[in-house]
């Protein structure tokens, strides 16, 4: 039976027969008895249509963990387990995510896919670079195992790939090592843009980096920003009471949105309401403090469905990267863009990229923005003239977010992408794997 299926962003919403496994059998029979393309659906939180299609093979029941050498911090699992499932399991022993995205729901799966980055990205790379090997079974059953050094061709295309190569079915990748659940968390302000890339540069050394920028500001407060540092806290930096407790997972202390908001709910003056209060809190110029990791890594985590307070039509993620000597010229003009508009988005968050070797993962040395819009009328036609910034300064837009760009700002915006095509038609002959994302761009017609 069909079902209406959306991914984060509500946009677009599809009907799909949704298709779960739990075992490699029930997988082997599904992709023989299917005739029809397929996708492959982790949690759903890639924003736009990569994980839709008619036919969605659901991996989440499908999470065991195969084995945990905790001496060498090396996991194997089934690429349906979630990331929060793992941090439970790992940090009491002393053991982080090498690589995390803003969310911690979303399934190892979709980290591989997705090549998924996190505030650690100038110091450690994207999530492949910590993967050991990957098995995927291939459109007519077949178990096939790829890594750096087998099949390397199947690996390169598979990590970022975004599902077409095949499904993902077992992980194994290396952990991080730490003393402490904490993060040794440092916040410094900075004035306008200038201010925030010296602030991002001069930090290089810093495990961890991100800001959250204020994109409604203008002139010489383009840019205004708070930029967050952070370094897993040693043991002996915990203050006496979590000293007793050093790796401890922090308890689930949610709230929900129980409904889709009003459109009008959003608008420029709460965004810039909600701005002018985010920029203020800190009082100072600079704050250091010890957090647990959950408010730091995921501090969007403890709003379940947040997504809901755009509404019914959904709202489009837009993250872009920009080459590091374009990165300053390409923002001021996209910022300029946005406040001419007032098209202020809740959420930009900054991030300076470190060096990528990849065929079609998504990051680039250089500066990446991440901007959320609820959906409106002229959304999308503006959402084109960033595209045109992007490409015009050498950027890329991530597929993983992305709903709505045109196959030629895909085409323009990675330059390995035929590369990529030609060991998908190797891998995935009969177009078994497909997608709205893979037909929109034409990466699979
Ligand atoms: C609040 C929030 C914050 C985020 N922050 C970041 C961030 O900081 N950095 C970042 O990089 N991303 C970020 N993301 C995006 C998210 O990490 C990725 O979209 C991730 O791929 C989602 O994983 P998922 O399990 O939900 O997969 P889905 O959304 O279900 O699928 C994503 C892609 O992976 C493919 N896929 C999933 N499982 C498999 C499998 N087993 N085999 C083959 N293909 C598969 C799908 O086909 C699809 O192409 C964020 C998302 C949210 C909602």
């Amino acid at each position: 039976m069909k079902k209406k299926i959306t991914n984060w962003s509500n946009y677009p919403v599809v009907e799909a027969n949704l298709l779960p496994f739990r075992y490699e059998d029930e997988l082997r029979q599904l992709l023989n008895s299917q005739q029809e393309p397929l996708i492959t659906r982790g949690n759903g939180r890639c924003y736009g249509d990569a994980a839709l299609g008619p036919n969605i093979l659901s991996s989440l029941p499908f999470n065991h963990i195969l084995s945990f050498n905790e001496q060498q911090g090396i996991i194997h699992c089934e690429a349906g387990v979630m990331l929060d499932e793992l941090l439970e399991l790992i940090v009491p022993k002393g053991w982080f995510l090498p690589v995390t995205p803003g969310t911690s729901f979303i399934t190892v799966g979709g980290a591989v896919a997705s090549d998924v980055h996190g505030k650690n990205h100038h110091k450690d790379g994207s999530f492949s670079n910590h993967i050991v090997e990957l098995e995927l079974m291939n459109g007519v059953g077949e178990k096939v195992r790829c890594s750096r050094e087998e099949k390397a061709d199947l690996f390169a295309a598979t990590c970022g790939g975004m599902g077409l190569t095949g499904v993902i079915t077992k992980v194994k990748f290396r952990l991080k090592k730490v003393e402490s659940s904490f993060i040794n968390q440092r916040s410094v302000k900075a004035k306008n843009i200038d201010e925030i890339f010296g602030l991002f540069e001069q930090n290089e050394g810093y495990t961890y980096s991100v800001a959250w920028i204020d994109c409604l500001q203008k002139g010489k407060d383009l840019g205004r920003s708070v930029l967050m540092l952070g370094e897993h806290a040693k043991r002996e930096e915990l203050p006496n009471r979590q000293q007793m407790h050093p790796l401890k997972v922090p308890a689930s202390k949610k709230v929900s949105i129980p409904f889709n908001f009003p459109s009008f709910t959003l608008n420029p003056l709460s965004v810039q309401a909600f701005n002018f209060a985010y920029y203020n809190k800190m009082l100072g110029n600079e704050k250091k403090d010890i957090v647990s990791y959950d408010p730091f890594f995921y501090p969007l985590d403890s709003v379940l469905h947040w997504n809901r307070m755009y509404g019914k039509k959904g709202f489009v993620q837009y993250q872009f990267v920009l080459p590091l000597e374009q990165s300053r010229q390409g923002l001021i003009e996209i910022l300029e863009k946005i406040n001419s508009r007032k098209m202020g988005s809740f959420l930009a968050v900054l991030k300076l990229f470190g060096e990528q070797e990849s065929l079609i993962s998504f990051p680039m040395r250089g500066y990446t923005l991440a901007l959320d819009f609820p959906i409106v009328n002229g959304l999308f036609e503006f959402l084109d003239e960033l595209d045109d910034v992007v490409m015009k300064y050498g950027g890329r837009i991530y597929l993983t977010k992305d709903a709505r760009m045109k196959p030629e700002a895909f085409w323009k915006g990675y330059p390995n992408a035929q590369k990529w095509v030609d060991i998908l038609k190797k891998y995935n002959p009969d177009q078994k794997f497909n997608s709205l994302l893979a037909q929109r761009l034409n990466i699979i017609s």
